[in-house]
């Protein structure tokens, strides 16, 4: 072997996964087991109490999904990783180890529509308060801060605005507030963006969208950047306080930096539950190997399309930080050089009745709730994903009565731009 790095493409064909050392499998089995034999009795005692590692049962652990893990971790560039059945179980497992009831978060306001809900409605039933912030005004999450803030929750690349964060601004908010910074990076993938080489604690995806890539199957992963000191203060007890259910360890003591990867894995899914299937890490595995090739052709796609559209009588604005007169293109050339990405939005001079009839006059395109399939999809977030919110969070987070999602897949972009003109015009 020759001692250079590997590159990215390197790392999205081969990380983690080695020949299977029993059957010389080449691709990675789907370990299909509930749970795994002990050697003898002092190495099951010594898996549950932290002291070994290895596969127990699959709630905790499984070899299928740690070839997942690692994979992500390093194309990350993250320490360890942990994956769960979906982005929300990533978003509540990486939350239930920083905060304890009556404490806070700050959430960018331009978010998913799902996460909103998960922030300001299923979280307050476990006394976690969100408080909102605009990513576009980075004193504004300075302002938010109070002695009961324990973390700061952004996406790299909004969904559904496709507007750009700027992750450095606002990491070092959270430096001086001595809260780490978590990062959504669901729309960017690793390929366009790497949070953690610009100030990210941890990084959370669904891997549902772009990192699986063909819309088949639902996953999660929390990636652990090693970068925060979790004992300073009694902040972060999950981490730093003695563990009544681990012999009385103490997780940051023991494991470093990679200690909050392992309490989301050993506190988190081991009590909350939320396991991914080794049959879906199987299919995001699979996946993964061609993101580089996937997302370069998702960009390019999106570019072309997001012109067209800028071109078109029928479309008032176009929201693409691809696009050089858009607001967030000086953003983009910083964060995601290579493409910016392949959500976004457009407006309609006709309005709420404008976005339902297009969405219903398009053939190619899919008319449904997803991002990052390799088929080009459409949504009205307002009649959908953002319809439970009123019309001033509307407005705020991007989905206002006359927007349409898009988001552009791997076909010819000649043929996607052929659809949204038959149903513009017609
Ligand atoms: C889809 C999505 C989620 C939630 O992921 P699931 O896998 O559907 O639970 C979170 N964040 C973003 C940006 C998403 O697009």
């Amino acid at each position: 072997m020759s001692d250079r790095l590997p590159g990215f493409s390197t790392l999205a064909v081969h990380a983690g996964a080695q020949p299977d050392p029993t059957t010389g499998a080449r691709a990675t089995p789907i370990y299909q087991t509930t749970s795994f034999v002990f050697n003898d009795a002092d190495h099951a005692a010594s898996l549950f109490g932290l002291q070994a590692f290895g596969n127990i049962y699959t709630r905790i652990g499984n070899p299928t999904n740690a070839v997942l893990e690692e994979r992500v971790a390093a194309l990350e560039g993250g320490t360890a990783a942990l994956a769960v059945a979906s982005g929300h179980a990533a978003q509540v497992v990486v939350l239930q180890q920083l905060l304890q009831p009556g404490d806070e978060f700050i959430a960018a306001r331009k978010l998913y529509g799902g996460s909103i809900n998960q922030f300001a409605h299923a979280f307050k039933s476990f006394g976690w308060n969100v408080v909102w912030a605009d990513p576009d005004d980075v004193a504004s999450f300075e302002r938010a801060v109070t002695p009961r803030t324990k973390a700061i929750f952004i996406e790299s690349i909004a969904n559904p605005s496709g507007s750009i964060t700027d992750i450095e601004a606002i990491s070092t908010v959270a430096r001086k507030a001595g809260v780490p910074l978590i990062v959504d990076n669901t729309l960017a993938s690793p390929y366009l963006i790497r949070p953690i080489d610009h100030g990210a604690d941890i990084v959370v995806h669904s891997l549902t969208k772009f990192l699986g890539g063909h819309g088949n199957s639902l996953g999660g992963i929390i990636v652990d950047a090693g970068t925060f000191d979790w004992s300073a203060g009694s902040k972060y007890p999950m981490l730093s306080e003695p563990r009544p259910e681990y012999h009385g360890i103490r997780l940051q003591e023991t494991f470093g930096n990679f200690a909050f990867a392992i309490a989301c894995r050993v506190l988190g899914l081991r009590d909350l539950g939320p396991a991914l299937s080794p049959f879906n890490a199987f299919m995001i595995l699979t996946g993964i190997e061609t993101l580089p090739l996937r997302m370069q052709k998702h960009c390019d796609n999106a570019k072309a399309v997001a012109e067209f559209l800028a071109g078109h009588p029928a479309v008032s604005a176009v929201n693409y930080a691809g696009l050089a007169s858009d607001k967030y293109n000086q953003l983009a050339r910083k964060y995601a050089p290579k493409g910016a990405g392949a959500v976004f939005t457009f407006s309609l001079k006709g309005g709420y009745d404008a976005g339902v009839s297009l969405v219903s006059k398009l053939q190619l395109f899919s008319h449904l709730a997803n991002v990052g399939d390799t088929r080009s999809l459409v949504i009205h977030p307002a009649s959908t994903t953002h319809s439970q919110l009123d019309d001033a969070a509307k407005m705020k987070s991007g989905a206002g009565p006359d927007v349409v999602r898009l988001s552009i897949g791997i076909e010819d972009k000649e043929d996607l731009i052929a659809d949204l003109g038959q149903a513009l015009g017609a």
